[in-house]
């Protein structure tokens, strides 16, 4: 399966539905620019390593392409083209005047020491510094990349352009350019969307049962929230075990366990599962937040959850989506579910722009302004045209983009 063939499906299906002009739709059917670079790093012994490395500047008809960056063994140039194009649908569903871009690096992130990561992170700004920028393209953190990375990465640009230029990339720690709610921005935006969507299918929210594949910075962020606001999530799994606790698992504990043992395997109380069976469950909400392809055509019919919200990009394959749609399965795409991250990045880099921050409260006040509408308008679209919420997010966006690249030609 290839995630880009995907994208292109769903762009096609979207098109369709909404007779998309068509020449909007060949300037959208491949990336605006592909970058591609060979990283020479030294590792600590001494020896010279090279690792592939890519940007894709997919589509810039609202604004600078925005977009994170990828350091995982398994990165290809079409994953980072899928990524890209979808960070355009995403910044466009959620109103946020921003193209798609995405970045990555073959590699696998903890086979380095700290050293060799941050010799990683500033040879990737060496080499994608003239078309990266404040004003041009603003990578993120993304699977394996972290609030650090993006520092090493300001801060190598900044010595480079000669003045701090920290709206190069977004994701910073608070210390350094960063926005308050930066971090647990995607779970949070994905978790105004859930809220929005258990109210419209008319479910009770207290003791809703939910499963979450991915324990990162969303998944695990996502797992907090809920277990606050009175769910109960009875799996989770990372990439080393899937575990289940019908009785609901004690989230802050299995937080403070996981960081002792770097792993969720073994949590007191649970007993282990695969992940088809962590898919399988009987629950009400099934959160796919760790890579792409997950939700395939050979298990998607075991799928018994109510709403599936996508906090992991790409999860589900396009024939996973028509058996989901025709179960009655409501699906929340992940450019609408997960971009609460992007959100909170444009916050951060208008933070940056004008050296003025923002408080806690305005920043989720201002992510809740930008979530509500963006539901109401791709749940709004799905009941005109009677299409799946993916589709009716694509609809939604790519009626903004054409508005945009109409205006410009
Ligand atoms: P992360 O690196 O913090 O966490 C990834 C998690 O997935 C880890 O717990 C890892 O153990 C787990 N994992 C990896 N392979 C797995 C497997 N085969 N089975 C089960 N679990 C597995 O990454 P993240 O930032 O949480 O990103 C997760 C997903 O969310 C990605 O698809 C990413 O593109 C998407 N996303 C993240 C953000 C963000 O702000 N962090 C924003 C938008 C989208």
């Amino acid at each position: 399966m290839n995630a880009y063939d995907n994208a292109l499906r769903q762009l096609e299906t979207a098109a369709k539905i909404m007779n998309l002009n068509e020449e909007t739709l060949a300037r959208l059917s491949s990336p605006e620019k592909i970058n591609m670079a060979s990283l020479p790093v030294r590792m600590d012994d001494g020896t010279l390593k090279i690792f592939q490395a890519y940007r894709v500047q997919y589509n810039s008809a609202r604004g600078p392409y925005k977009g994170g960056i990828r350091f995982h063994p398994q990165v290809n140039l079409d994953e980072v083209k899928a990524l890209s194009f979808w960070m355009a649908i995403k910044c466009s569903v959620v109103g946020i005047p921003m193209g798609g871009g995405k970045g990555g690096v073959i590699v696998d992130p903890k086979s380095l020491s700290i050293k060799e990561l941050e010799r990683l992170s500033r040879a990737w700004i060496r080499a994608f510094r003239p078309v990266i920028g404040p004003e041009k393209d603003i990578p993120a953190p993304d699977v394996y990349t972290t609030p650090q990375i993006m520092a090493w990465m300001a801060d190598e640009f900044s010595q480079l352009e000669g003045k701090p230029s920290l709206g190069v990339v977004t994701g910073k720690p608070v210390e350094f350019g960063g926005s308050l709610g930066r971090g647990t921005s995607t779970a949070q935006g994905g978790f105004y969307v859930l809220q929005a969507a258990v109210k419209q299918l008319g479910l009770a929210s207290q003791g809703l049962k939910v499963a979450i594949q991915g324990f990162g910075n969303a998944g695990a962020v996502m797992a907090g929230l809920l277990f606050e606001a009175g769910y109960k999530v009875v799996a989770v799994a990372d990439s080393s075990s899937a575990i289940y606790d019908v009785n609901g698992l004690d989230i802050p504990e299995l937080m403070q366990y996981k960081a002792s043992t770097k792993s969720v395997k073994n949590f007191k109380g649970s007993k282990e599962i695969s992940t088809e069976e962590l898919f399988a469950l009987e629950l009400d909400v099934l959160i796919p937040a760790a890579l792409e392809n997950q939700i395939t055509e050979n298990n998607a019919e075991n799928i018994k959850a109510k709403i599936l919200l996508e906090l992991a990009n790409g999860p589900t394959t396009p024939e996973a989506d028509d058996i989901l749609f025709k179960n009655k399965v409501v699906l929340i795409p992940d450019v609408l579910a997960n971009a609460g991250g992007v959100t909170v990045s444009y916050f951060e880099w208008l933070q940056n722009l004008s050296n003025n921050y923002w408080s806690e409260e305005e920043v989720d006040k201002e992510l809740r302004d930008r979530m509500m509408p963006a539901w109401s308008a791709v749940w709004e679209t799905g009941q005109k045209y009677q299409v799946n919420l993916r589709s009716a997010a694509f609809v939604t966006a790519l009626e903004r983009i054409d508005k945009a690249s109409r205006a410009r030609s």
